[in-house]
């Protein structure tokens, strides 16, 4: 379950709130100095470097404008206070009044699969900054004794679920704005799938960060006994599958809908030969989203617990695999990112992977 870190926590601060706290105190006597610029150059440093590690700031930094692309505003460059999201058909649309407070990318197993994506992230914020249209279209199921998972009835984007602890969590792949946040930690790193790699240096959590304490869930096992192929499944197990069979590539996507429907920074998708895909079970649990004015964009998802699910492509004759469905290891990892110039704002992609601005050049 995605939550991200907690505010204010005792024992644990995140790097960056304590490095800009420092700053405050150490330069509060400068009656000039405007702490918001202060922050905002340290942010844009922090994604210019490519890294979120903490540096002792220069006592005046420059007041220098950086020209930048009208997609990638934050919320404060905007003079906006509010940043919009909306699920990949639009019948539910959310809006979060002021910046999210706290932003983690969760690896359990099953954000990754109710997201199927390689990991999830999430913000959070206190209920009466929230405001979602649209409910009638929102699924709800729950995935354990205090917690519904939701997603929209129509498309399958995971959409934020009811308050938890006194906050929304709320998936930032669907924000259509920059929520002006950044990523502070890895949080479920003991449960991270075995074909993605971290390679940020973001501090890493085998599950909550420390003097978090929350029960955990155990990892959610496959459903399938093993052999014959890599097994996949939705989180609540209905529709089940094996990939046994030619694996073609296999890419990381940032395109818009692929973050819509995801509800996460990008897809990773696996395409393979159409006979390679098999439902186990839940061939019949299945909804299919197009987006009408798309070629080929579906979204598959399973109808109780709205988990992206593989789908045959039969106009291009190939099988897609939502990765983040998997239960096991297929042996391919990710090859390249593709549409990089689509990306999320708010994540930085630190591998060292071949990047193109839309398809790959082979495509
Ligand atoms: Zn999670
Ligand atoms: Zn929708
Ligand atoms: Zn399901």
């Amino acid at each position: 379950m995605a939550r991200p870190l907690p505010q204010g926590h005792e024992r644990w601060e995140d790097p960056i709130v304590a490095e800009v706290r420092r700053a405050r105190e150490e330069l509060f006597a400068a009656a000039d100095y405007d702490i918001d610029e202060f922050c905002r150059q340290l942010r844009d440093r922090q994604q210019k470097e490519g890294r979120h590690a903490v540096t002792r700031p220069p006592r005046r930094p420059q007041r220098q404008e950086t020209a930048r692309a009208p997609a990638a505003l934050s919320l404060r460059e905007k003079g906006e206070n509010m940043s919009r999201a909306r699920c990949l058909c639009g019948a539910v649309t959310w809006e979060l009044d002021g910046p999210p407070e706290l932003m983690s990318h969760c690896h359990c197993t099953r954000c990754r699969k109710a997201h199927g994506a390689a990991f999830a992230t999430y913000v959070a914020a206190p209920p009466d900054r929230f405001h979602l249209r649209g409910a009638e279209h929102v699924v709800r199921w729950q995935s354990s004794a205090d917690y519904f998972r939701c997603f929209c009835g129509r498309c399958g984007s995971v959409v934020p679920s009811d308050p938890f602890d006194g906050r929304i969590f709320i998936p930032a792949g669907n924000f259509d704005d920059d929520p002006d946040a950044r990523p502070l930690a890895h949080i479920f790193v003991a449960s991270k799938a075995p074909w993605f790699d971290i390679h940020d240096s973001l501090p890493r959590f085998d599950a909550y960060p420390p003097g978090y304490d929350w029960p955990t869930l155990s990892d959610r096992a496959a459903l399938d006994p093993p052999g014959g192929g890599a097994r996949g499944s939705c989180l609540c197990g209905r529709v089940t599958y094996v990939l046994e069979g030619k694996l073609l590539r296999c890419a990381n996507c940032h395109c818009s809908r692929c973050r819509k429907a995801y509800s996460a920074a990008h897809a990773s998708n696996l395409v393979a030969v159409p006979e390679a895909l098999r439902f186990t079970r839940g061939a019949d649990s299945q909804i299919t989203y197009k987006v009408p004015d798309a070629k080929y964009f579906t979204h598959v998802f399973c109808r109780t617990c709205g988990s992206s699910l593989p789908r045959l492509d039969s106009g291009r004759g190939i099988a897609i695999v939502p990765m983040g469905t998997l239960d096991d290891d297929p042996g391919m990892r990710p090859q390249y990112h593709i549409f990089v110039g689509s990306k999320a704002p708010w994540y930085t992609i630190a591998d060292n992977l071949p990047q193109y601005a839309e398809y790959p050049p082979s495509a």
